[in-house]
């Protein structure tokens, strides 16, 4: 607890109590919205000041106190940082950039939900969050009330939408944020989709739980219980996140029997590089989160600047698999754009085939043969196309020692 209790020392809280402090609620009524909140306690750029006036209205700065205590006031690149301050490169808008990267709004039979997958749905119920990420993905439609396409109205129309879609078998209840919403309107959600019988499992994805765990009380954790099974994907960047405070929410949701999985954004200089991300599983281990999704960063207008190569990714992934434990590395997707859905990117382990004689390379760059049986080899095939360096380059492979 040292860590967030070190709130005390930062002069614009250092006299508020305990009990406030772990109060959500307390906790959003005081988020820092304006330029001199923040300036009034260490300085700002010069980019991240102007573009913290001019966010007002689309995506505005909203940084609730328990997050703004982890920043380094004396590091602009300081991860924490660069998630919640804007700067004025959100203001650069490039060639391919799209509001709507995945093309969500093309897939929804009912405002707010988008089914795109054969067997699922994911459920956008709020387009408030407790922090503003300044990666955001979906920042046409969060951050603003303006489109209101989260309404009870639309629940309805969702509950009626499912009833009538039997196949769909798993909600995925998204937004902006659901952890946003109060208890009694979450209930009514749940309350809705479990009384469709096809509805075999429900998910829900936040960021919540790590830019304000105060969020997670045992009420929140009771109404979970009461609806189960009920899944969670909680949205963690960096291993800075994992703090003593964020384990104790993770312990009580774990508690609760909520299964926990990670989604993590690929973001240049906050965590492409794969010490960082392999830390950063690694810790989520430790709370019991298992790591499911690392995403390419999505190509929404102002967000160039957090983007990387696909290459990066594979390199993460390729520092993780054999590295470290199976349950520490994730899947990492692209979103393909305009609607094409998560497609995932792997290093390649085949370095050939041949007369059913295949080529593997493992974790450490050693070749083995693997012998499949004549009656089910295929037509010899060219070793796989691959179009990136890590990916499409031969693999760097070391030949096996005799043993
Ligand atoms: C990510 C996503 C889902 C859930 O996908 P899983 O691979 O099952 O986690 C469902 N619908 C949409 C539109 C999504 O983007
Ligand atoms: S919590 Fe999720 S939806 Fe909200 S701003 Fe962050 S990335 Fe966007």
């Amino acid at each position: 607890m040292s860590q967030e209790n070190g709130y005390h020392e930062i002069p614009m809280w250092a006299h508020v109590a305990e009990q406030d402090w772990e109060d959500w609620h307390w906790q959003l009524r005081n988020r820092i919205t304006g330029v001199d909140q923040l300036k009034s306690w260490f300085p700002l750029t010069p980019s991240e000041e102007e573009a913290a006036r001019r966010t007002q209205g689309r995506l505005v700065m909203a940084i609730p106190p328990y997050w703004a205590s982890l920043m380094d006031p004396h590091d602009p690149q300081c991860p924490i940082r660069r998630q919640c301050i804007p700067t004025m490169e959100e203001f650069d808008v490039r060639e391919h950039d799209r509001l709507d990267p995945c093309g969500e709004d093309g897939d929804m039979p009912v405002p707010g939900l988008v089914h795109r997958y054969p067997d699922r749905v994911l459920f956008l119920v709020t387009e408030q969050c407790a922090m503003y990420c300044r990666h955001c993905t979906r920042r046409r439609l969060v951050g603003t009330t303006s489109r209101g396409l989260m309404t009870s109205a639309n629940y309805e129309a969702t509950f009626a939408y499912l009833r009538a879609h039997p196949e769909v078998r798993d909600v995925l209840i998204s937004g902006g944020d659901p952890l946003m919403l109060t208890e009694s309107r979450l209930e009514k959600i749940l309350a809705g989709l479990r009384a469709i019988p096809s509805i075999e499992f429900i998910r829900i994805g936040s960021r919540t739980p790590v830019t304000m765990p105060q969020r997670v009380t045992p009420e929140f954790c009771e109404l979970l219980k009461r609806y189960k099974p009920i899944w969670m994907s909680v949205h963690f960047c960096h291993p800075k996140e994992v703090t003593p405070r964020l384990a104790q929410a993770m312990d009580m949701l774990a508690d609760s029997g909520v299964p926990l999985g990670s989604q993590t954004v690929l973001l240049r200089g906050i965590n492409d590089d794969p010490a960082v991300m392999k830390r950063l599983m690694q810790e989520l281990l430790k709370v019991r989160v298992r790591p499911y999704y690392i995403y390419q960063c999505d190509p929404a207008q102002g967000i160039s600047h957090f983007r990387t190569s696909v290459d990066a990714g594979v390199k993460i992934l390729e520092a993780l698999r054999g590295h470290t434990t199976g349950y520490a590395v994730p899947t990492f997707v692209v979103d393909g754009p305009g609607g094409g859905g998560k497609i995932p990117i792997a290093p390649n382990y085949v370095v050939q085939y041949e007369d059913g004689v295949m080529t593997l390379r493992n974790y450490a760059g050693e070749t083995y043969e693997y012998h499949e049986p004549e009656e089910v080899q295929a037509p010899s095939a060219p070793a796989p196309i691959r179009p990136l360096d890590g990916l499409l380059q031969p693999p760097r492979v070391r030949r096996r020692r005799a043993s």
